[in-house]
């Protein structure tokens, strides 16, 4: 690359120094404060608008955290600023409608038939599910797969505790959109279908459920909540775990019987409550006490996602008038279905704090007979529990800042070798006209680094980009800051040049050297005049400069047990250090590693941790084998809805507080997540507790608002508002847990909790917690628990134990410390912290189906035009057939194990006459004129298409009997597996361990 690299510059040339915060005039110092202060409500001149003087001068209670008035506007926190207005139960009695009230004031009077009022009765399973002689029933495979009460119904609500035997959950509510979930899982017909014996003895087939069997899973609609538990004792399930006697061993199991995952898709909790895809609660019901909190046992949480992908043009933009984003001038609160309109509209009611505000005038609407706005069908965030509302000026302190990539490329010898280089170049040029086309202002910067710092000036009006190598790494900076980061369309021809020559420039180098800790600090001052975000392209361990590291994958800290978290953790504080500035500076970084067998990922994923960004580790990178993945998976990163320069927020009513988070963020002001940049793929973990007043109203609401610049520069707030029933029965919270969001949730937070402590104490941490919900719910069901070998449990949390056990099972927590690479399971503990529900519920138990023996219709389309997948195997080693291929899909990738015995028709039907692929390789299913051939791909693409868009399915072919296809038995996690990874035990011997410890701790 011409000209040739300028040396290093002489000692005392100017510098330029990150602006120091909050000096004046500095864009840093704007944003600081407006980031501290403004969504908090900062008098006059943040997010919260200049109304908020006046709420404080008004409200003498306002209480504020500790941290006093500088940060924490009185009000601005709902748990814990609301003076205590007289209030009741919100005022109800509206029929229904869009009237907020209206759904909970039928709670304890029901009306039957009443439109909207959502009243279900729970379901009392006892007697058909869980009885005490009625084990059958709860292996049910059918009722589990159709379990999840999606069925549309327009019931009218029958009495309160005495539904039918085996009615399904009544749901008028529920919109038709959610149609029947396909395919049936695991099927009533023996899951070896056709297949002959198997090889290790066959499993009893499940017994089929009769159609009068109730729907099973799903919490309970509201309207449960005010009714008295009736019949509770019997609303239990139960598991038989020996021939009685005591709390048996495996011998009177039937393992057919264990429950196991259907389709765990939340449903809509109440009526115009958001939708639970964007927060997703582990219990669906709050405690009213704490007492009722500790015996409960389990976390109180949601997992939010603000931004799920896909609905980036179905969410309503809400508008207002020249006065701005109507909001509670108390605690904050944005307006919402829930609160109520009084005085005719002049006056709002706010749903989260009881205070009476005054309606803007340019937003007055009159009330019709019910009280209801006459405009609400036009209202979207009156209408609807997820809205997004433009900003107007006073949300910003600086111009909307533009998109913006940094990309420090390693450019040694392993980035090169391996091909590293060249398919992250290719991705980029192949992304730049969709990022271009997303936002004219978007900006791109490059930065490549081996044992120096190579800085590109791509200004417009060159020709060529002009490179300049900055050999000081103790103190590095930024040769020419203004020009680094160009506008995408203007710089256009520069930045192709660029991408042209990279790869050859750096070709034939033979720098093994990697400063990647001075890379980023470079970068860091390239970019924190505008944030952004920064893509850092790692493969090696970093050898030079701040943040270099060592191999410390083999000294002692692996021998002292005490100490084996220690891997798990940073080396030193660098590298938070520097994440914490870029944070404050709305830097993002994202990591791309491909270093093997150890990249010291401990030590840099908390970049990406505290930045609000991702990791993505690609150990080992061959093109054959990681090419598409990575191109795939950085394309989309570029290419998706960003949310940049972001800040969120959880509120909840009075009586609770968010006292902590699981996730990928910076936590500023005590509970307002810091979010340089974000996007639809990210989720987060909150936490609920009790604040110090008790709730004193049966429903309490929780509004999620996030903040955001779009990438076309409008300043925007994606609001979720949520109704929470409030109960003072624990039956009641035991019949409201959401298991698969407590299941993942549980997971979020044993696999943080890995990072600190044992493994081994991770997981009994877990375990504790299950051991001490079920002792209580056994206390509750005396009768039941008399029988010694039964393991009883409520419905709705069936299938807890299973994800406990998968998760102790996981790549994040299973074993030792040396039972997976440290990298890897680093790897997987970061993605657990930023992953959907759905997602960490595939990682926990992957989805297994049998291609030798799919049924006629598997890989075509049903009336839906959605394609049919063979049934789902269960994940044991019983159930795989040496004459079998069985697919395998994590939602990160696929793996396709042959038997050694397979028909060798059936493979040369799937993969011609050159055979299956080797297994380094990330292969496509070879377009053959069969049927295997073509209902195979069906079921591969269908598999990829429906997975997360931020991933490629890579799919692997492992044959028995090579050493490959020992990736195919961490998946079957109901094994006991290796006799000598610690606390390993089959599905089985867990829930005998579980019932023991439930049954010890009772005596
Ligand atoms: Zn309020």
């Amino acid at each position: 690359m011409q000209p040739p690299p300028i040396g290093p510059p002489p000692i005392g040339a100017p510098r330029r120094a990150p602006p120091p915060i909050g000096a004046p005039g500095a864009d840093a110092g704007a944003r600081d404060a407006r980031s501290t202060h403004d969504w908090r409500g900062a008098p006059g001149r943040g997010m919260d608008g200049p109304d908020a003087r006046a709420a404080r001068a008004g409200e003498p209670n306002g209480q504020t955290h500790a941290g006093g008035q500088t940060h924490v506007a009185p009000g601005a926190v709902a748990a814990d600023a609301r003076a205590g207005a007289g209030r009741g139960a919100p005022a109800m009695g509206s029929s229904g409608g869009f009237d907020g009230g209206g759904g909970f004031a039928s709670a304890s009077a029901p009306t039957p038939g009443a439109p909207g009022t959502g009243i279900a009765p729970p379901v009392t399973m006892g007697r058909a599910m869980g009885g005490m002689h009625a084990p059958p029933a709860m292996g049910g495979m059918a009722a589990m797969a159709h379990g999840q009460g999606m069925v549309p119904s327009t019931a009218s609500a029958p009495p309160i505790g005495a539904p039918p035997i085996g009615a399904p959950p009544q749901s008028p509510q529920y919109p038709p959109q959610y149609p029947p979930q396909y395919p049936p899982q695991y099927p009533p017909q023996s899951p070896m279908g056709m297949a002959p014996q198997p090889p290790m003895g066959a499993m009893a087939p499940p017994p089929v459920p009769g159609p009068g069997m109730p729907a099973m899973g799903g919490y309970p609609q509201a309207g449960g909540y005010g009714a008295p538990a009736m019949n509770f004792v019997e609303d239990f399930a139960s598991l038989n775990l020996g021939p009685g006697g005591g709390p048996g061993g495996e011998a009177g199991m039937d393992p057919a019987t264990f429950p196991r995952p259907g389709d765990d898709e939340a449903r809509p909790n109440l009526e115009l409550s958001c939708d639970p895809k964007y927060m997703r609660l582990t219990c669906g019901a709050l405690p009213s006490s704490p007492s009722l909190k500790t015996r409960f046992a389990m976390p109180l949480g949601c997992i939010v996602q603000p931004l799920r992908p896909g609905d980036e043009t179905t969410v309503k933009t809400a508008h207002f008038g020249s006065s701005g984003i109507v909001r509670c001038r108390r605690c904050r609160t944005y307006i919402n279905p829930f609160v109520q309109f009084t005085d005719g509209g002049r006056r709002f009611r706010c749903n989260v704090c009881a205070l009476p505000n005054e309606v803007p005038v340019d937003y007055f609407c009159t009330l019709d007979a019910n009280g209801v706005r006459r405009d609400i069908a036009e209202r979207p965030e009156l209408n609807s529990g997820t809205v997004e509302f433009l900003a107007s000026q006073e949300y910003m302190v600086r111009p909307p800042m533009p998109p913006s990539y940094f990309f420090a490329l390693d450019v040694s010898h392993t980035a090169v070798n391996s091909g590293f280089l060249k398919q992250t170049v290719e991705v980029i040029r192949d992304s730049l006209d969709v990022m271009s086309k997303k936002s004219e202002r978007t900006r791109v910067g490059f930065l490549t680094y081996d044992s120096t710092l190579h800085f590109y000036s791509l200004k417009a009006n060159q020709s060529q980009p002009q490179m300049m190598v900055v050999a000081e790494l103790d103190d590095p900076f930024c040769p020419m800051p203004d020009d680094l980061l160009v506008n995408l369309a203007e710089s256009r021809a520069v930045i192709d040049a660029f991408l042209d020559m990279v790869c050859d420039t750096y070709a034939q180098t033979q720098n093994m050297e990697s400063a990647m800790g001075p890379a980023i600090q470079a970068a860091f001052l390239a970019m924190s005049h505008i944030g952004g975000k920064l893509l850092v392209f790692q493969s090696c361990l970093p050898t030079l400069g701040a943040g270099r590291m060592i191999n410390r994958d083999d000294t002692r800290a692996s021998t002292d047990s005490t100490k084996e978290h220690l891997l798990r953790g940073p080396v030193d504080g660098f590298f938070k250090k520097t994440s914490a500035e870029c944070s404050r500076h709305q830097i993002c970084i994202d990591l791309y590693t491909i270093a093997a067998p150890f990249s010291d990922l401990a030590s840099m994923a908390v970049l990406c941790k505290f930045t609000g960004g991702e990791l993505r580790h690609y150990p080992g990178f061959t093109p054959d084998k990681d090419g598409v993945k990575y191109a795939k998976e950085l394309k989309n990163n570029l290419t998706r809805f960003t949310a940049w320069e972001a800040v969120c927020r959880v509120r909840c009513s009075r009586g609770f507080r968010i006292c902590a988070f699981n996730g990928h963020f910076f936590i500023r002001s005590m509970d307002l997540l810091a979010l340089p940049a974000t996007d639809g793929d990210k989720a987060y973990g909150v936490h609920i507790a009790h604040d110090e007043v008790v709730p004193s109203t049966n429903i309490s609401y929780l509004q999620c608002a996030l903040l955001y610049t779009s990438a076309e520069g409008e300043r925007r707030i994606r609001v979720h508002t949520m109704a929470v029933p409030v109960v003072t029965d624990i039956a009641e919270m035991y019949r409201a847990v959401d298991c698969g969001a407590m299941g993942a949730f549980m997971a979020r937070l044993g696999a943080e909790r890995t990072l600190t402590v044992r493994l081994q104490d991770a997981r009994e941490a877990v375990m504790t917690k299950v051991v001490a919900t079920l002792r209580e719910f056994k206390l509750l069901n005396t009768q039941a628990s008399r029988a010694f070998n039964r393991l009883i449990f409520p419905e709705s949390m069936k299938l807890l134990p299973l994800w406990i056990f998968a998760a102790s099972k996981s790549t994040a927590m299973r074993g030792g410390p040396r039972d997976v690479p440290v990298d890897a399971r680093i790897a997987a503990v970061y993605d657990f912290m930023s992953a959907s529900t759905e997602e960490i519920l595939k990682l926990l138990y992957p989805t297994m189906h049998a291609l030798h023996t799919m049924p006629e219709e598997a890989g075509t389309k049903d009336e839906y035009g959605r394609v049919i997948l063979p049934p789902r195997t269960v994940l044991a080693g019983e159930r795989i057939d040496a004459r079998g291929a069985y697919l395998v899909d994590d939602g990160r990738r696929l793996l396709l194990w042959l038997g050694k015995m397979l028909d060798p028709q059936f493979v040369a039907a799937l993969f011609g006459p050159s055979g299956p692929p080797s297994a380094d390789v990330d292969c496509n299913l070879p377009h053959l004129d069969t049927d295997v051939s073509r209902r195979a791909r069906a079921v591969v693409d269908d598999i990829r298409a429906e997975a997360s868009r931020a991933r490629h399915l890579a799919l692997t072919v492992v044959i028995q009997g090579h050493p490959s296809e020992t990736q195919l038995f961490p998946y079957l996690i109901e094994d006991r597996g290796a006799a000598n990874v610690p606390g390993a035990s089959s599905y089985g011997e867990f829930l005998v361990q579980l019932h023991r410890q439930v049954s010890a701790a009772q005596r």
